[in-house]
């Protein structure tokens, strides 16, 4: 009987994506792999700068983020990715996770 009972509002199941089908989310994801592959993504790495705390890596510390997840809409464009440094990385991750919800209703009509 300890059973805890929590509003599932506040637990977004892992999969859960605004509206996103895996087929959109395959395709965001190979073009992704395109772009990492070109030249253009070469040279926004040559910089060595990480777009968000703008320190200097090797280019190869450097990963690609999307500014906008592909999972809340983003594309895989030459707009929406940037050299991101692991740490910045992965923190932005969490803050995303922390503003799940203020995103979601910002996003509503
Ligand atoms: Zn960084």
């Amino acid at each position: 009987m300890n059973r805890k009972k929590r509003e599932s509002k506040e637990d977004l199941p892992a999969n859960f994506s605004f509206g996103i089908n895996d087929e959109r989310l395959k395709k965001e994801k190979n073009s992704a792999r395109i772009l990492r592959n070109s030249q253009w993504w070469k040279r926004q790495k040559s910089s060595g700068l990480c777009h968000y705390c703008h320190q200097q890596f090797r280019p190869s510390e450097l990963t690609m983020d999307h500014v906008i997840p592909i999972i809340r809409g983003g594309r895989s464009t030459k707009g929406n990715v940037v050299p991101s440094c692991r740490q910045c990385n992965t923190e932005k991750k969490d803050h995303l996770l922390m503003d799940w919800k203020g995103y979601f209703k910002s996003e509503e009509p």
